[in-house]
């Protein structure tokens, strides 16, 4: 579940930034980390040095952001066994032989109910 998740992470880190996103193959919504500022963002090497000392940095930050961002998407997508997509809680439904998204319940005509209810969701 996990590899998946890197697998469909979308980077889109700046200099400056880190920031990933992966969306609900259903509904769209964005999951990932919360945009975080490099240390050193803005921040101009003296030395060539330094410059190669900060490329080091930025490397070992973009990683940590990246871990945090797919900590955070597999705590609210669900890989749906049936259409092979990766489903935020909302669109994927506890069902009483396989658990699946809501789309393809519907399509098998499953009953189930959702990890997160919607009223839930808007909550939190
Ligand atoms: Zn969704
Ligand atoms: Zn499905």
């Amino acid at each position: 579940m996990k590899k998946l998740i890197e697998l469909m992470l979308e980077n889109l880190s700046t200099r400056d930034v880190f920031l990933f996103r992966i969306a609900c193959g259903a509904c769209g919504k964005e999951y990932g980390n919360s945009p975080v500022r490099f240390s050193k963002a803005e921040v101009i090497p003296q030395t060539p040095k330094k410059a190669a000392l900060y490329e080091v940095l930025y490397a070992q930050e973009l990683e940590t952001a990246r871990l945090s961002a797919v900590r955070d998407a597999a705590e609210h997508l669900n890989y749906c066994p049936i259409c092979k997509r990766l489903v935020c809680n909302r669109c994927f439904l506890i069902c009483e032989d396989l658990d699946m998204c809501k789309q393809c319940a519907s399509a098998m005509e499953e009953t189930g109910i959702p990890v997160v209810p919607d009223i839930l969701e808007i909550a939190i």
